[in-house]
């Protein structure tokens, strides 16, 4: 079956697909994007993903391309077209076409590009073993909270974690603290049984499992605790584990030379990812 593309108004074979040489999204990163699960055919928390989306290009001053009910039917027929039942939607919106100058274009028209693949969400094997990250320097920009396609040290850093036999890179920034991982929100469990992750300033993106996983702490009465805390006290922790929406909860059993706990996935990062998988079957934050 060929994929289908959405550019810019125009659904294309994806092979056939392309932008404008001068979007700045490929000359600047001057863009957004979001990533968004499907299980069973439904989208998971969109509307909590298209708040994001809204936040990214208003932080950076770029127009909304279409009202939000336009933008959903595209969503929807982009992964009719591709057939896509469990996988993920990718969204990218860039500032325009314009010739190249770093200030804003006088006039610029939001770009929009679509693709939806079938794929299969959290890993079952890493699921079952846990992962293993290493840490390295945190060299991003200041505005980890913008959902921005400049990706040079994400993509650095998971490149760096492949070539150690791991599958996250937890960032950490000049207090030894961890931020977060290039693709994921980090978290730990302390001895006490505390659930902690660093609160959402703009040192990371406010990641939206983050937010799923939060609410199913609470409704679990776990106690959660929003700090940060030190490469140390992640490898001292009693569990780790990361979140995304490809990853879902995904269990840290190793960090750099380190093995946390018992070098086995922790039972509260699998129990949480069992509550995460019905807090998605029962539709998320969208309920
Ligand atoms: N942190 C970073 C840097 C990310 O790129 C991502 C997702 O791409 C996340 C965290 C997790 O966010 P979400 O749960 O919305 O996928």
């Amino acid at each position: 079956m060929s994929r289908i593309a959405y550019v810019n108004g125009r659904y294309l074979p994806h092979r056939e697909a392309s932008v404008h040489i001068d979007d700045r999204g490929y000359q600047f990163a001057d863009g957004v994007y979001e990533v968004i699960a499907i299980e069973h055919g439904r989208l998971v928390d969109e509307r909590l993903h298209l708040r994001r989306l809204g936040r990214s290009l208003a932080e950076l001053e770029i127009a909304e391309p279409m009202p939000e009910a336009s933008l959903k039917t595209i969503m929807r027929e982009v992964i009719r077209r591709n057939r896509v039942r469990d996988g993920i939607i990718y969204i990218q919106m860039t500032r325009g076409v314009a010739p190249r100058d770093h200030a804003f274009p006088r006039y610029a028209r939001t770009q929009v590009v679509m693709t939806a693949r079938r794929s299969k969400l959290a890993n079952p094997k890493i699921l079952a073993e846990g992962a293993p990250v290493i840490t390295l320097p945190d060299l991003r920009w200041a505005r980890c909270d913008i959902k921005s396609i400049a990706l040079l040290p994400n993509i650095l850093g998971k490149q760096q974690a492949r070539e150690a036999g791991a599958y996250e890179a937890w960032q950490v920034d000049s207090d030894g603290n961890v931020t977060e991982g290039t693709s994921t929100n980090a978290w730990i469990v302390t001895a006490a049984g505390e659930v902690v992750t660093r609160a959402a300033t703009h040192a990371i993106l406010n990641g939206v499992t983050r937010l799923g996983v939060i609410r199913v702490i609470e409704q679990a009465g776990l106690k959660f605790v929003e700090r940060p805390f030190s490469v140390a006290e992640a490898k001292r922790a009693r569990e780790a584990f990361l979140t995304s929406t490809t990853a879902y909860v995904t269990p840290v059993v190793r960090i750099d030379d380190s093995v946390v706990g018992n070098g086995k996935p922790g039972p509260l990062a699998r129990e949480l990812g069992a509550f995460y998988r019905r807090y998605v079957e029962a539709g998320g934050q969208d309920a």
